[in-house]
């Protein structure tokens, strides 16, 4: 099983994919959780990728596609995987299709999270995360038990930065600009299935299931 989700910022693809990728036993590949590793870090590769961040911006190119070229030639990604907030641009589709095809691979579906821009509004910014397991939480529609404490791990939990009012349009423009011209991308080439992305967490992951052919 080889998937990619494909959707603006606050869809809903970092939670479906994390519990999925548990249920599925593939890794859960997403570059942001990596640069935000990276920087948790303090690499030279995090540092740099922090200006582009912080600005909303994507971070260029041959970044995200050498980082995704390592973590594809690990052994664990050999069987499958679920690719979340990558490729976000035509140049790191086509990368990924030529890192695939070398290993005699391809992408099995593209599922591309429908959500309205006013419900990404109201997700992104009342979102809160564990530093810790990357468990995502809702102040208002998924609070944890405990505020400001993960349920999952005991972890803190904290606002992205880029998760701030004025960085979120940016981010939304980004995706129109950058990212949207891949659902034309992949549905020339067969690959995209649309999910609703609104609702609840189980109803959406039964779609993204079918879709992917695996539902019970
Ligand atoms: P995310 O956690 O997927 O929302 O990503 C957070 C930020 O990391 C984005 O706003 C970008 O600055 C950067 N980023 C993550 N994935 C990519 C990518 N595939 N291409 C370029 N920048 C990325």
């Amino acid at each position: 099983m080889r998937l990619a989700f494909l959707g603006p910022p606050g869809a809903g693809k970092g939670t479906q994919a994390r519990d999925l990728s548990r249920e599925w036993g593939v890794p859960h590949l997403a570059t942001g959780d990596m640069l935000r590793e990276a920087l948790a870090a303090r690499t030279a590769l995090g540092l740099e990728a922090k200006r582009f961040m912080d600005q909303g911006a994507l971070v260029p190119d041959e970044v995200i596609i050498g980082l995704m070229r390592e973590r594809l030639a690990k052994p664990d990604a050999a069987k499958g995987f679920i690719v979340d907030g990558f490729p976000r641009t035509i140049a790191q589709a086509e990368a990924l299709a030529r890192l695939l095809k070398d290993a005699g691979q391809a992408l099995d579906a593209v599922i591309f999270f429908d959500v309205s821009e006013e419900e990404l509004l109201r997700r992104l910014t009342g979102r809160r995360v564990c530093r810790q397991c990357q468990t995502t939480y809702h102040l208002v529609s998924a609070p944890p038990q405990k505020p400001g404490v993960c349920d999952r791990c005991g972890g803190e939990l904290y606002q992205r930065e880029d998760d701030r009012a004025e960085t979120v349009r940016r981010r939304l423009e980004v995706f129109a600009r950058q990212t949207a011209p891949l659902l034309d991308y992949y549905r020339q080439r067969n690959l995209l299935t649309t999910v609703a992305g609104e609702g609840p967490i189980d109803s959406i992951r039964q779609a993204i299931r079918r879709a992917a052919g695996t539902a019970r």
